[in-house]
């Protein structure tokens, strides 16, 4: 039996209708570009997350980095980021010229240790950025209380957290800003890249408007020097019709990651991940760990089962940023996971026969 990863092709064949619906609607408008379809699917996004306002932008990569440059995050300053994370966190806070200045994570989630942030605040210092990574909400009450007491701006990157939920709130409530992803693969995923940013304040939202239209807000007159990252007429009203499914695909997540919580427990030397009470993953990946993850990776492999590691080389540790010193950064943990994670397949592309298949050879693999 074959379990792939993800199956894009599978998931988005179940909305085929729906989806040729508005392709041919959009191609029949005429209108590519800023129109009604952008402004629907910002409306709709907003009130998913309970925001004021979402803007609709390139990718999830633009809409960290606009998130940060809208809160005036810049030149000389500092950022406190994971680091257990996808390099986007870290590029986005390089491309607005600050540093990222990295905290190693909690074991058992992955995500940011709060413990370790204020430590690292300095003069300097003008933002965190949480990642809620794998789906699994941040303690997002406790960094804001922290946030709050050094005046500190908090962006959420919220790119694998379609849906998820702290006390039942989801990004958004607690911050700035949250910026999302709409790349394919994602929870809410677009048939090409997108992004958005989430934000409580009116102001914040136009200013993010203004930056995403090469500082403009009238045609042809530019107030700042802005860049040019639009969610497309054509992907919003696609994530239109994908924004309805969401929460049915949020629950089939749920569901695996249920079975494989329930059927691979205790198993010797195979460490499953970890929920805090508060939290309500949206399950964006299932994370296991493992002193023999490579091994049971190819076991899986052998047997069928695709699996991925998310991710295998922390950023401090890419060419990327060999230079910047970064590499010397004492993260001990965010480096140990990278040795033993692995990420099972899960998704709304699965049929029960494979997530048993899952379940059996991971219990194979163990038991023998
Ligand atoms: C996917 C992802 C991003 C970047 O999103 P893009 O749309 O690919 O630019 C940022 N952060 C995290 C944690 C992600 O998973």
């Amino acid at each position: 039996m074959k379990v792939p990863f993800l199956d894009l092709r599978a998931i988005n064949r179940e909305l085929t209708v729906e989806l040729n619906g508005v392709f041919a609607k959009c191609l029949d408008s005429g209108h590519y570009i800023l129109g009604g379809q952008l402004q629907g699917f910002e409306q709709a996004f907003a009130r998913y997350c309970g925001a004021r306002e979402a803007v609709g932008v390139g990718t999830g990569l633009d809409a960290l980095t606009l998130a940060l440059r809208a809160l005036g995050v810049g030149p000389g300053g500092e950022v406190i980021v994971p680091g257990n994370t996808f390099i986007a966190t870290w590029l986005a806070v390089s491309a607005v010229g600050a540093v990222p200045i990295p905290v190693d994570v909690d074991y058992g989630t992955g995500l940011l240790d709060l413990d370790l942030v204020p430590a690292v605040i300095t003069a300097r210092t003008q933002a965190i950025i949480p990642v809620h990574l794998y789906g699994q909400m941040v303690d997002m009450p406790r960094l804001a209380a922290i946030a709050g007491a050094h005046g500190l701006a908090l962006v959420e990157d919220a790119a694998q957290a379609h849906g998820a939920t702290w006390e039942g709130n989801g990004p958004g409530q607690w911050s700035g800003a949250a910026a999302f992803s709409f790349y394919p693969g994602k929870n809410l995923g677009a048939l090409g890249d997108g992004g958005a940013v989430v934000v409580q304040d009116a102001l914040l939202a136009s200013r993010l408007r203004r930056l995403r239209n090469y500082g403009s807000e009238v045609k042809y007159q530019h107030e700042e020097l802005g860049t040019n990252s639009r969610l497309d007429e054509l992907q919003a009203a696609l994530l239109r019709v994908k924004l309805r499914h969401l929460d049915t695909h949020n629950l089939t997540r749920r569901m695996v990651a249920d079975t494989y919580l329930r059927e691979l427990a205790d198993l010797p030397g195979l460490e499953l991940p970890i929920t805090a009470v508060e939290a309500a993953p949206s399950w964006h990946l299932f994370v296991v760990k493992s002193q023999r993850r490579d091994e049971l990776q190819t076991f899986l492999a052998e047997r069928g089962v695709d699996t991925l590691i998310h991710y295998p080389c922390p950023p401090h540790r890419q060419p990327a940023y060999a230079s910047s010193g970064l590499a010397e950064a004492r993260l001990t943990v965010s480096e140990l996971l990278a040795s033993r994670i692995l990420s099972l397949p899960i998704g709304p592309h699965l049929v029960s026969e494979q997530i048993e298949h899952v379940c059996h050879c991971v219990r194979e693999f163990h038991e023998r």
